[in-house]
């Protein structure tokens, strides 16, 4: 292992507050298939999906938001909203009989963007454990 290599991969992937590619997506300076959206939260379909419907959720102000994990009391109105927006894109989406809702939280899960989103994963057999 070339730890100077892995010391950077793991700086430029930290939870350092920094703006996120979410931000342009949001700003619409990026291109999204959205797929939900109300004053709070915008869904969209996540670039590599990782089954038929695959959609990010989240909320368009971050608000210390980076991750799960930095969740404070006064985050919990939208933390509540954001999982009902789940519900309400899962039937959108066709895939309310069984849709699986994700949260990567931090390097050990393998989180990559730090603006706190929701997985909505569905249009297959999913398995558990998940990896
Ligand atoms: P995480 O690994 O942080 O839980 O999930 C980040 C997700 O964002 C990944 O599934 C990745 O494919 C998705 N993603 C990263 N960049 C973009 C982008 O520019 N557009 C879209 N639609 N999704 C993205």
């Amino acid at each position: 292992i070339n730890e100077e290599a892995a010391a950077k991969a793991s700086a430029t992937t930290a939870d350092n507050d920094a703006p996120t590619i979410f931000d342009k997506i949001i700003a619409k300076e990026i291109p999204s298939t959205i797929v939900y959206e109300d004053e709070k939260v915008l869904a969209f379909r996540d670039i590599s999906p990782q089954a038929p419907v695959h959609v990010l959720l989240i909320p368009k102000i971050r608000d210390g938001l980076t991750q799960l994990g930095k969740a404070e009391p006064r985050h919990s109105e939208i933390l509540g909203h954001l999982l009902y927006a789940a519900k309400v894109v899962a039937e959108k989406e066709g895939i309310a009989d069984g849709f699986r809702v994700v949260i990567n939280n931090g390097p050990d899960a393998c989180q990559s963007v730090y603006h706190l989103h929701l997985h909505i994963l569905g249009g297959r057999q999913m398995k558990w454990p998940p990896g």
